[in-house]
């Protein structure tokens, strides 16, 4: 086979953004996996984005990438949460159709003439030099490239437990990849094992809807994409129902048999996204959890029984599962299952994505430890584009925290002791309202502009957004609203009245007024302006003081990130520093003293002690 610039090994959603975005930089790629027909397959939920992780897929969208578009174009239903909090925390999901989901990027991959797409299972990788060279393919021998991606999610050692069974595999129905840890442990990697589950895809033939709670779309539909036009695949509706007492006995009741509670199960799974049964005895005071019934897609007729996750054996999952209203009669398509997997705990990466170990090799995605589609494909674009910059010689693109959660999730990564599978919420940004998901434009154009991310075309329609947004907030700015429209506006939601006209910037400034509550008025010319930019306008004019001064605590923070840690350190060369600062810093290796102090363990004292000793030796003036 012929030489590759690069090698992406895994079509999950790591992969498809990683080879997607080296494409830009005109790399020749070959994109190896275990099953073609899986490429960016839905794994679990068939949805995309939600809390935080609609910032991670806006931010995708801006840098190129696909995950947006995709989403877009095979929602079946889409949905604007937090709509009655603030603008920092507003975030879109859709539900997807799961094949369509997979064609859409399948399509894209094989229409992009600098992508070959094989399958076949990688078993073995050269790394002489300390440095990537080849991979061994099973069926296509040796194939040598310039730079490395693994994104071979959860399939490193996959172990699927439901009940007392246990299955060498990936997902339910895949292989695992077992070549590939020993090498890795021998070239002194370190992995763990981490934990997931899923719930069981019931037939919507079987369900009885009659009487559950509807979800539907949104009225008015927003995009994950600029790039959408806003068409839509039929939408489809979710049903609520929910577990009861009943259900809660058959589960503890059979406590002994889950996979989880057995110790059969070494890895850690996810806190924040519990399998029923650790939620029954969690909170064994509540007698009833909310269960959505979400469609799999316009060709399928299996519905994915969100919220009961469970690594229960099979007949005690369908006993349980037919107490709840609505699955009486359900008949399971697929089970519900656990699966435990190898990852690479993350302090052995850098913020470029490449190994601290073999130069030239990066990981992306779950094998990072963490775990969302969102997350990996975050971390593939990164690492492709990374990559790339490498093979031109170029130094890597990355983010700072403040500018995006693509940064905060890199940097969480490379700093903080991972030891269960990280998702990203809006609680870790520490400049939330900085980092919305409606300014990711804003903030990162100018990485796609530096990168040719996106087409001429597409930068211009961007750049020409972004002015007219300031164009029109300067135009806000010189409108005053008069005494008696003012109060009619106040009236209107019961708000006490005023003695005289009013800015309307002042106006805007009022948590319950919104430019639309201004242009009924019909005191103002929006005409020429899209909802959107109509939108951006006023929450910049209505935050304005807040997003002021997390500038400047941005600015004084950011003091501490341009202090330059020395690489490859051995920190026992600092005077004064404690043996467990000592042993976090020469794991870590931070690139910055703004790192450093978000390490665990390293305390404000230790930053001021790593000060010194910089001063001291001359690393900084
Ligand atoms: C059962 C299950 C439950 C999950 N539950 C959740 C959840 O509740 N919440 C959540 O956010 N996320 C969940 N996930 C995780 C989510 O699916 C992943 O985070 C996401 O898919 C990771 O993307 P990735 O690209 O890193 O890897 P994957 O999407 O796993 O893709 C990995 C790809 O690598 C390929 N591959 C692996 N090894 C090799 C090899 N040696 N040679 C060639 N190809 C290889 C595989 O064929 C596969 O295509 C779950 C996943 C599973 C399997």
């Amino acid at each position: 086979m012929k030489d590759y610039d690069l090698i992406v090994v895994g079509g999950g959603h790591a992969g498809v953004e990683a080879s997607w975005a080296a494409t830009k930089f005109k790399k020749k790629v070959l994109l190896i996996t275990m099953n073609v027909d899986t490429i960016a397959q839905l794994s679990c939920n068939p949805s995309i984005g939600g809390l935080a992780k609609s910032h991670l897929v806006k931010e995708i969208d801006i840098l190129g990438g696909l995950m947006g578009r995709a989403a877009d174009a095979t929602g079946i239903q889409f949905k604007t949460l937090n709509i009655s909090k603030g603008p920092a925390v507003w975030a879109l999901r859709t539900q997807n159709d799961k094949m369509a989901y997979s064609f859409y990027m399948r399509k894209k991959l094989e229409e992009n003439p600098y992508i070959d797409i094989v399958q076949d299972e990688v078993v073995d990788m050269d790394f002489s030099n300390d440095r990537f060279n080849s991979i061994t393919a099973r069926l296509n021998g040796i194939i040598k490239g310039k730079k490395l991606i693994l994104t071979s999610g959860t399939f490193l050692n996959g172990l699927i437990h439901i009940g007392k069974n246990k299955i060498k595999s990936g997902r339910l129905g895949e292989g695992a990849a077992s070549h590939l840890t020993e090498k890795f442990n021998n070239l002194g990697f370190e992995t763990i094992r981490l934990k997931t589950g899923t719930p069981p895809r019931i037939s919507g033939s079987s369900i009885n809807f009659e009487g559950l709670d509807i979800h539907g779309s949104d009225k008015e539909i927003v995009n994950f994409s600029f790039k959408s036009d806003g068409s839509r695949i039929k939408q489809l509706p979710c049903y609520i129902t929910a577990t009861n007492e009943t259900t809660h006995q058959i589960i503890e009741d059979n406590f002994h048999n889950t996979a989880l509670f057995s110790g059969q199960i070494e890895g850690t799974g996810p806190r924040y996204c519990p399998s029923i049964e650790d939620k029954v005895n969690r909170f064994s005071g509540k007698n009833s959890h909310r269960i959505f019934l979400e469609p799999e897609g316009l060709y399928t007729n299996e519905y994915y029984i969100n919220g009961f996750s469970t690594s229960l054996p099979m007949e005690i999952q369908k006993k349980a599962i037919r107490t709840i209203k609505g699955l009486e009669n359900a008949h399971f398509v697929r089970p519900a299952y656990a699966i435990e997997y190898d990852y690479f705990p993350s302090y052995q990466i850098k913020t470029s994505l490449e190994t601290k170990k073999v130069e030239g090799l990066y990981f992306a995605g779950q094998i990072n430890g963490t775990s969302g589609y969102e997350e990996a494909a975050s971390q593939g674009l990164v690492a492709g584009v990374n990559a790339s910059l490498s093979i031109d010689g170029r130094d890597p693109m990355i983010f700072k925290r403040s500018e995006a959660y693509i940064g905060v999730l890199i940097d969480d990564l490379i700093t903080k002791d991972i030891r269960e599978p990280y998702r990203m919420f809006t609680a870790l940004a520490e400049h939330r309202l900085e980092l919305r998901h409606d300014n990711a434009d804003f903030r990162l154009l100018k990485y796609a502009k530096k990168y040719h991310l996106h087409n001429d075309e597409d930068i211009e329609f961007l750049e020409n957004r972004i002015s007219r947004i300031e164009e029109l907030k300067e135009y806000y700015k010189g409108i005053t609203i008069k005494k008696d429209q003012v109060n009619s506006i106040l009236e209107k939601k019961n708000l006490p009245k005023v003695n005289e006209g009013s800015k309307l910037v002042k106006l805007l400034k009022r948590p319950q007024i919104e430019i639309d509550d201004i242009y009924s008025l019909g005191v103002i010319d929006l005409e020429k302006y899209s909802k959107y930019e109509c939108k951006q306008a006023e929450i910049l004019t209505k935050y304005e003081g807040y997003i002021a001064r997390q500038r400047e605590i941005i600015e004084r923070s950011e003091k501490n990130e341009s202090l330059k840690m020395p690489s490859n350190f051995d920190y026992k060369k600092f005077s004064g520093l404690k043996n467990e600062a000592i042993e976090k810093l020469n794991r870590i290796q931070p690139d910055s003293v703004g790192q450093a102090g978000r390490i665990a363990g390293i305390s404000p004292a230790d930053v001021s002690i790593i000060l010194i000793n910089l001063k001291k030796g001359g690393y900084i003036k």
